[in-house]
């Protein structure tokens, strides 16, 4: 295919895989990027929130052109139950700074974008080119990679995986396990058109201000997950996921999940008289710290969705894909330096980096959290219920005195769920939670 042999290939055109090309590229580095999709960013799917200091790390004044969609002034979590929910909003004026923190984004654009910077630094780039293996030397060493193209073999002295969730060519080669249904969520995203000014009504947003909410109880109907609202410019970003293996054992569909969810009355009005133009589906590795696969070997080093590197809790995924591939990168960059090779004792040197940052620090520090949420399903049915119950209790007023009222709740949250059983699940969240 390409005669040439490059410092090194990198597996993919997303966050993770943009990331780690941009960093050698713009360390002189040469690099050859293979995407399967027809341009970076058409097979992608993502919320989408954009956290700005991952990618300010790699690309400091990307906000001059990127294409932003509104920048997050306010946060909304909402608990539900069929017809109402219990919420917590925090917004901001100080989330109208300068240098905003958070962006909603649309992610084929986004990473058009991102891979425009990519080649402007100076890598080769192929879409439409599927890595199918990779390609050892007789000690077992990576040395390159075979694509779906004829006579497709391309040679480096490192590959970096960066093939998102579902990595078949790390999976196909040894390098980690097949993904478990109870490690990996499966989400559904539509997009609904609306005319600005009614977004900025419904939401109060003035300019490009924008509004995240983030959603869980009985809108996953007892299985674990949570579904999202996110406010672009003119459209509105709305999904749901949940662990594969929930889906299974339902029997439920994501898609009747969304419908549902749209349907509910405190979102329907947010999505009325919207027209939906774009309908996804994709995975996210929800097993975190545990279900992480090794990261690096003679010749090779996983980045981003590859290695798991999702914080479920905080629903980040697309900064850990980026720091992940930057410090990659950066790591190649600096055995290069060194003229040392890309074995696996050196390539030690990435995690040793990646412990240093926020994205082992908070995976490490989640990683009982994915178990406690599979192994406690009343986290996502019997709580939201109870919670809005106990809401409603307390809010009518209609004749009950107040310490009845109190009463009231108490004994129904003994009911739904007994003392015992109250005090062990705010145990084991509060020991998970550490
Ligand atoms: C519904 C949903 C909502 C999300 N919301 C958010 C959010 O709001 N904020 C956030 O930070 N994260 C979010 N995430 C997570 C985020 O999208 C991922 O963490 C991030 O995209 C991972 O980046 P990546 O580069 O590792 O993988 P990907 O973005 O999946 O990129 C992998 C790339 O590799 C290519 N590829 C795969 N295999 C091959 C191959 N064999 N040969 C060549 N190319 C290949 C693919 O085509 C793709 O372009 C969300 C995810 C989903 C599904």
């Amino acid at each position: 295919m390409i005669k040439d042999k490059f410092d090194a290939i990198v597996v993919g055109a997303g966050p993770s895989g943009n990331a780690a090309a941009y960093t050698m590229a713009k360390q002189g580095l040469k690099v050859l990027q293979l995407e399967r999709g027809e341009y970076p960013g058409s097979k992608n799917v993502q919320g989408a929130i954009l956290y700005a200091d991952a990618l300010e790390k790699i690309i400091p004044d990307f906000r001059e052109d990127a294409p932003l969609e509104r920048h997050v002034i306010e946060q909304r979590l909402w608990t539900m139950d069929d017809t109402s929910y219990v919420g917590m909003h925090y917004r901001s004026d100080d989330f109208n700074e300068e240098n905003p923190n958070r962006y909603t984004i649309i992610r084929a654009q986004f990473d058009k974008w991102f891979s425009g910077k990519v080649r402007e630094a100076g890598v080769v780039l192929l879409c439409e080119t599927t890595v199918t293996e990779l390609l050892r030397d007789p000690q077992g060493r990576v040395i390159g990679v075979r694509t779906d193209r004829e006579g497709g073999t391309a040679f480096a002295d490192i590959v970096i995986l960066g093939e998102g969730v579902n990595g078949l060519v790390g999976q196909r080669s040894g390098l980690r396990p097949e993904l478990k249904p109870d490690t990996v969520a499966l989400a559904v995203k539509e997009m609904h058109f609306l005319p600005r000014e009614v977004i900025e009504s419904r939401f109060n947003l003035t300019g490009n201000e924008g509004v995240v909410i983030e959603a869980m109880g009985t809108i996953t109907d007892g299985m674990t997950g949570t579904g999202f609202i996110y406010t672009n410019q003119e459209s509105i970003s709305i999904g749901i996921g949940c662990i594969v293996s929930d889906f299974a054992e339902s029997g439920r569909t994501p898609y009747g999940l969304l419908e549902a969810f749209k349907r509910h009355p405190s979102v329907r009005p947010l999505l009325e008289g919207s027209e939906c133009k774009e309908y996804a589906a994709h995975l996210i590795p929800e097993g975190g710290y545990n279900a992480m696969p090794q990261l690096f070997g003679d010749g090779w080093i996983v980045v981003g969705d590859a290695g798991q590197f999702v914080n479920a809790v905080h629903r980040e995924g697309s900064n850990l894909a980026m720091t992940t591939g930057r410090i990659a990168g950066e790591t190649v960059v600096w055995l290069k330096r060194r003229r040392e090779v890309a074995s696996e004792a050196n390539l030690a040197e990435y995690q040793r980096r990646l412990e240093a940052t926020f994205v082992m620090k908070d995976l490490r520090k989640y990683r009982r959290i994915p178990d406690f949420l599979h192994r406690n399903k009343q986290i996502f049915g019997t709580y939201p219920r109870l919670l809005t119950a106990a809401a409603q209790t307390w809010f009518r007023v209609d004749g009950v005195d107040k310490r009845a009222k109190e009463k009231q709740i108490f004994q129904a949250f003994r009911n739904g769920r007994s003392l015992p059983g109250l005090i062990g699940d705010a145990f084991k969240l509060a020991r998970s939670w550490r």
